[in-house]
């Protein structure tokens, strides 16, 4: 059989070789199949595509806001037209369920694009009236912005990235993780046919490396990291040396705490959303699950009955709910908390890979709950990226937000109660960037998303976004004389 063509960079409107000689395979993580090979980007692509992405923005930021408004608008109609082709290529990428592609990761993707669509032609300044004078604002994009994608939601991201990015006038150079290349390579053809100049979104195949090179280049006016919180401290500290605006979205170890009178169906349901949707390769799962003791008990048994009922399988069946982790090492990584977790823990569901007939070429584990688990152990304080739920007990209020706060991370929370006032005074103390009254995990582009501590800087989404992807600049009009003391 004819080997697919290697996958190529993406820079200033077209397929760029790599002159690196290095290439790396795409693999399919629920079979082991090598999907593609793909060119390693070296220090020449970054150079050429920082070039580009230069040329391009001079292109780009002269239009109006109403006409780059136009041009995404018709790139989002292209992103849902082929939501399928698009979900198919992140369910091999990635190992996720199909019926979470089809539903969330491509249709989330074009509803950001809309969104910063309709505000690309209401970006404005301020005006001031001073004494003699008058000044105004400006609200200019920044240039040439990075963004760098995890691999559990990749067309996402680098919508969640693009969109704002473009609709402000600035270009971008996307660098997906190394382990799902592909998407962004049909992001790019996407945004061409929609009408958006060469060299105005690029996409740069490589692995921290290609990364690297791009966070230091002096071109580079923004980077945009969405990866563990490790990469973050790197990547803030290499864009420190031209100064370099940066927006991070991080790890975390979110709690979700459900009180005595919490719906206890809804409550189980956000959990096992929380947990085991994406196979637990959530950057906001709830995974520090804080229940009330006077419904522990029930609330454990309800969870754990229904969990069983979870069907682990083929990523591409649409009834799978339970697909593959993204590449064997992490599997193992996984395997190795759950194996630690049993010395600590009480384990009452899942705890072991899946190996039934051709599950065992894959990544597969079961979804994994662990109950009695104290604040100190391992599978409590630290990010898994994996389908493992700790359950844990609580008795009061303060308590609970003591301990729900006692992380490094500050990512999301969730709090279930039926009790308003409570709901509200415990989000006000609650140390995360979004936090969910009676549900879990739910993210429309409307809402700022972003983390707080260590969980990350700056926020995607919503209308602060704009903020991070454009510059004031403060004009000073004089209305007299210059007043001048020699
Ligand atoms: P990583 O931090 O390993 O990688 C993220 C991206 O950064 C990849 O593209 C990676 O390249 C690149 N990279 C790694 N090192 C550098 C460097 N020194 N300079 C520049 N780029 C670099 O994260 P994962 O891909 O493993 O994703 C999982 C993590 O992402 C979890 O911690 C998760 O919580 C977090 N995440 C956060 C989200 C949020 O919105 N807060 C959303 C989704 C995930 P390479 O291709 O080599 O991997």
């Amino acid at each position: 059989m004819t080997p697919a063509p290697a996958l190529q960079s993406y820079i200033g409107g077209r397929p760029v070789p790599s002159t690196s000689g290095e290439t790396f395979d795409d693999i399919d993580p629920a079979t082991g199949a090598v999907i593609c090979r793909v060119e390693q980007a070296g220090a020449a692509e970054v150079d050429a595509a920082v070039a580009a992405a230069q040329a391009g923005f001079a292109l780009w930021s002269a239009r109006t806001g109403a006409e780059r408004g136009r041009i995404l608008n018709r790139a989002a109609l292209l992103l849902r037209a082929r939501n399928r082709e698009i979900a198919e290529i992140e369910v091999r990428d990635t190992g996720k369920p199909i019926q979470e592609a089809l539903a969330v990761d491509v249709l989330s993707g074009a509803d950001c694009i809309e969104y910063y669509a309709g505000l690309a032609a209401s970006l404005h300044g301020e005006h001031y009236q001073l004494k003699g004078a008058f000044a105004y604002t400006r609200r200019e994009p920044l240039g040439v912005c990075v963004g760098i994608g995890a691999w559990n939601y990749p067309v996402q991201i680098a919508c969640w990235k693009s969109a704002p990015a473009l609709a402000c006038g600035n270009a971008m150079i996307f660098k997906p993780a190394e382990l799902t290349p592909r998407s962004a390579a049909v992001l790019a053809q996407i945004y061409a046919e929609a009408g958006v100049p060469a060299g105005v979104f690029n996409v740069v195949q490589g692995d921290a490396r290609t990364g690297q090179l791009l966070v230091r280049h002096p071109g580079v006016a923004k980077v945009s990291l969405t990866g563990e919180v490790g990469t973050g401290k790197r990547v803030m500290a290499d864009a420190a040396g031209t100064l370099k605006h940066v927006t991070m979205e991080l790890g975390g170890k979110s709690p979700l705490v459900i009180f005595a009178d919490a719906d206890l169906d809804n409550a189980v349901a956000a959990a096992m959303m929380g947990n085991f949707y994406t196979q637990g390769e959530v950057c906001t799962n709830g995974t520090r699950v804080f229940v009330h003791e006077s419904i522990h008990d029930a609330f454990l048994e309800r969870l754990v009955a229904r969990t069983r009922g979870m069907k682990i399988g083929d990523p591409l069946d649409p009834e799978t709910q339970v697909g593959a982790l993204i590449s064997p090492e992490h599997m193992q990584r996984v395997l190795g908390y759950i194996e630690r977790g049993k010395r600590a823990a009480r384990l009452v569901c899942g705890g072991t890979r899946v190996t039934d007939g051709d599950l065992a070429r894959g990544c597969f584990v079961e979804p994994t709950i662990f109950a009695d688990c104290t604040d100190d152990i391992e599978l409590v304080r630290e990010e898994i990226f994996g389908p493992v739920m700790a359950v844990l007990k609580f008795s009061g209020e303060d308590e609970v937000i003591r301990r729900a706060n006692a992380t490094p991370f500050g990512l999301a929370a969730g709090v279930f109660t039926r009790d308003l006032a409570r709901a509200h005074r415990v989000v006000a103390q609650l140390q995360a960037g979004i936090c969910w009254i009676n549900n879990y995990n739910i993210t429309p582009v409307e809402i700022p998303f972003g983390g707080a501590k260590q969980s990350g800087l700056g926020r995607e989404n919503g209308l602060v976004t704009i903020e991070h992807y454009t510059q004031l600049k403060s004009v000073y009009v004089e209305m007299g004389d210059v007043a001048c003391p020699y």
